[in-house]
């Protein structure tokens, strides 16, 4: 793998040109070098995986972005397996802490008891949507048959409407600070429908055992990027934002600073939002440019706080908590083992976050760490933190928060080829979609497409 300097540019020559060195933008190489095309892999970042980046807490490797994998994300894990990337559980033994409305209270499972009418109230509106889900089309939720109802209003507003009550509407704020990056009043019903359906609904979305949770890397999913790179060698550059896409009739020639590639296809893994970051020539179609502007990125912060002992384990609590106030609204257990150290990671919201210096940060984890569970966890002995809305290039994540009327309008170009230029990434993916299994899909479907046009692939 290189890594760019300044200098005028170099003309380089390849069969297919894949922006993005994430998941979608390596599999979609891999899979195209294994099919004999010449691929170059350009990657703005500084560092190859995307939404996938590790950071390390008490000597102790962690997922700073992506974490988890569910037994159904199959394709992930075959590559991460064939990688050779171990899974280890994520540990859920014992009683999870609630924080809600000021008070402290534990409970099993995943969705917190708070009364009898509060369990209730959610498998009430978990079953209104559940109906609502079956009308939705994963691979093309524009084509829905309602899906100019479902667009026009915000998830938040369609709580409301149903008169979801308050612990039902903090479990859904919860689901949605960490799906989209945003509370359920910024993001269409439509757009929700279509990411909880490509996750297997609510409980797969939400459950440990058995859901999204259940299992996370033990070299963190950074590292299955890396070695997939690695494979790839000197065809993948990183620190080479792509500026800008030409094509005419025989290929494209796509423009980075150290640059010029002149390649048949290009393949464009970048979220919908920083398509915008680049200029395209022709430029995109009506529909493709109002999907760039309008698909803002989510933000979401996440801090990693480090004990010499996984100390909540041995009071019967599982490091999992859910709370309806302050910076911190998540936690998982992610320590190596019972030996220490201990490991809580937080999910904190960018509002009372991210504007904060790191000494503040840290200071406001600790302390709401300390109300969930205990004295001791005011003794940290290290901690580490990103935040992914603040990032200086392509910033945000985990996924798009797309408001109102703008899934159902421009949703159909997201995966539409424009002339030679295709797009991966996983906001194009069907089933799957906000996770890095999907990720994974798209790249593989990109590579195919444009294997086709090459004559390589049926
Ligand atoms: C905090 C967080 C938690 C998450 N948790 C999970 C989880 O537990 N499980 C799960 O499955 N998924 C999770 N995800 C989502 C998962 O990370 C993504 O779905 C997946 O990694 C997306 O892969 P991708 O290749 O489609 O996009 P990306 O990883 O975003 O890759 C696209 C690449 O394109 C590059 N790029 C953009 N513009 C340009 C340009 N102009 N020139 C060159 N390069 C460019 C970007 O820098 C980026 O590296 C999480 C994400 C975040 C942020």
């Amino acid at each position: 793998m290189s890594k760019s300097v300044e200098r005028e540019p170099n003309t380089v020559s390849a069969d297919v040109v894949i922006v993005g060195a994430g998941f979608a933008g390596l599999t979609a190489a891999e899979r195209l070098a294994d099919l004999g095309v010449s691929v170059r892999v350009v990657e703005g970042r500084d560092r190859i995986g995307g939404r996938s980046y590790s950071g390390e807490v008490a000597g102790v490797k962690v997922d700073l972005g992506a974490t988890w994998v569910s037994r159904r994300h199959t394709e992930i894990r075959n590559l991460a397996s064939r990688l050779g990337c171990t899974t280890t559980s994520q540990f859920a033994k014992g009683l999870n802490v609630l924080w809600m409305g000021g008070e402290r209270s534990t409970y099993q499972g995943t969705i917190p008891e708070i009364s009898t009418e509060a369990v209730e109230d959610m498998g009430r509106v978990q079953g209104i949507l559940h109906e609502l889900l079956s009308t939705v089309d994963v691979e093309a939720v524009w084509e829905s048959p309602e899906a100019d109802r479902l667009d026009a209003i915000s998830f938040g507003e369609w709580l409301d409407q149903n008169d979801a009550q308050p612990g039902t509407r903090a479990l859904m704020t919860i689901l949605s600070k960490v799906q989209w990056g945003c509370s359920p009043g910024d993001v269409s019903l439509l757009h929700a429908l279509r990411y909880i359906r490509a996750a297997g609904g609510v409980s797969h979305m939400l459950d440990v055992e058995d859901g999204q949770q259940e299992e996370r890397y033990a070299e963190t999913t950074q590292e299955i990027a890396m070695r997939l790179a690695g494979k790839l060698g000197d065809r993948v550059v990183v620190g080479t934002p792509v500026r800008r896409i030409a094509q005419d009739g025989s290929g494209v020639t796509v423009s980075t600073d150290s640059e010029v590639i002149n390649a048949r296809y290009a393949i464009v893994t970048a979220a919908p939002a920083h398509r915008a970051d680049i200029e395209f020539e022709p430029a995109l179609p009506e529909k493709g440019e109002w999907l760039a502007k309008t698909w803002r990125m989510g933000a979401l912060s996440k801090a990693f706080v480090a004990y010499e002992k996984p100390f909540w384990r041995s009071s019967g609590l599982s490091g999992e908590a859910l709370t309806d106030t302050g910076t911190v609204f998540i936690t998982f257990d992610v320590s190596p083992d019972d030996s220490g150290p201990g490991i809580l990671m937080a999910f904190c919201d960018p509002r009372v976050y991210d504007n904060f210096s790191p000494e503040a940060r840290r200071d406001r984890v600790v302390r709401q760490l300390v109300d969930l569970y205990g004295p001791q966890a005011g003794a940290p002995i290290d901690y580490v933190d990103h935040c992914w809305g603040t990032e200086p290039f392509a910033p945000g994540g985990p996924n798009p928060a797309v408001p109102p009327y703008a899934s159902g309008s421009y949703g159909s170009a997201l995966a539409e080829p424009h002339g030679r230029v295709h797009w991966a990434g996983v906001e194009t993916a069907g089933e799957w979609a906000g996770t890095m299994n999907g990720a994974v899909l798209t790249g593989q479907r990109a590579a195919e497409q444009v294997a086709r046009q090459l004559g390589v692939f049926k």
